[in-house]
């Protein structure tokens, strides 16, 4: 039996940006979400995640709450801060933590994200993840 989650009911034309200072683990995001994003983006630290937001639309952000420069809280700070000043709707923000302790929980939903996702990650958790948003 194929257990494989179905992506059917994504929103066509889903643009998503993969902050993420990990090599491996944006290729593996990268081959997972190609099949179904019209577009990948992706930044290397927190500082390009904000200005990549700013200078494009996109409808998720997966933000690795560990990288140089800026930490993932500070970037979302930063991008829920620009929000607001400029009216914005909210885009959909999602952790990629290593630590998936209760603390670091909280500290991404205290910091505005949306949800969280736990390294090392498979299709099937970043496809239940998505479909958890809403879009
Ligand atoms: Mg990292």
């Amino acid at each position: 039996m194929d257990s494989k989650l179905l992506t059917d009911n994504f929103p066509a034309n889903l643009r998503v940006l993969v902050a993420e200072d990990n090599p491996t683990n944006l290729k593996v995001a990268n081959l997972i979400l190609r099949p179904f994003v019209s577009l990948f983006d992706s930044a290397v630290d927190g500082v390009e995640a904000v200005k990549k937001f700013k200078e494009n639309k996109y409808d998720i952000i997966f933000m690795d709450v560990q990288m140089p420069l800026m930490d993932g809280y500070e970037a979302t700070k930063c991008i829920r801060d620009y929000e607001t000043e400029n009216n914005l709707k909210p885009v959909k923000i999602v952790a990629m933590t290593a630590n998936a302790m209760q603390d670091d929980i909280e500290l991404c939903l205290n910091s505005g994200m949306d949800n969280y996702l736990s390294k090392p990650f498979k299709r099937d958790d970043m496809v239940r993840i998505i479909q958890s948003l809403n879009l």
